[in-house]
């Protein structure tokens, strides 16, 4: 379904060295605003969507990435706060969920891959607390506030068809909207 371009690095063969860029929807399209199904099974092909997604997240650049963006309908996102370190080691929730939240936080200049050229403000909770399935299946919560509590909430409403410009003003949505509406002209 969703277009993508193979990168085989010379002299080496082996299926763990192919690299998968995959396409990130932008915005207006449809797909972005469909809710993900839960993940049942946990097989080479979804670590091969992972792998995937991590790749096309780095090569953004960005420091997380919802299923949704690339078109896959299952509940996962992966997500490295930091990313621009270039270590490579980033996290992966299967079918993540925010069991608490509290408190208030005001992200500043929030920005999204599927929205590009704009940021705004947007609250958000300042504490979460995220629970789900790791890579291989077991159970994980996860106790966030700052930067990766911020991080988490955007990317698990992406898997609600949700989002960031739909928590902020509807005036300032309206501005969005109208600006895109005229570059695809
Ligand atoms: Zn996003």
């Amino acid at each position: 379904m969703s277009h993508f371009f193979t990168l085989y690095l010379p002299f080496q063969a082996a299926k763990e060295f192919v690299l998968s860029i995959l396409d990130i929807l932008t915005y207006p399209n449809r797909v972005l605003l469909n809710p993900t199904r839960s993940i049942e099974n946990i097989d080479g092909d979804l670590q091969e969507q992972i792998k995937n997604m991590a790749e096309t997240m780095y090569e953004a650049p960005g420091v997380g990435l919802a299923a949704t963006q690339v078109g896959f309908d299952g509940s996962l996102i992966v997500f490295d706060p930091e990313a621009d370190k270039k270590n490579g080691i980033y996290r992966v929730l299967i079918n993540p969920k925010i069991i608490d939240s509290h408190g208030e936080v005001l992200s500043e200049d929030e920005g999204c891959l599927s929205v590009p050229g704009y940021r705004s403000n947007v609250k958000r909770a300042r504490n979460v607390l995220v629970e789900g399935l790791d890579r291989d299946g077991n159970p994980v919560s996860i106790e966030a506030d700052g930067f990766l509590a911020i991080l988490l909430q955007h990317e698990i409403d992406h898997l609600q068809g949700k989002l960031f410009i739909d928590r902020i003003s509807s005036l300032k949505r309206n501005l969005y909207k109208r600006r895109v509406a005229k570059q695809m002209k």
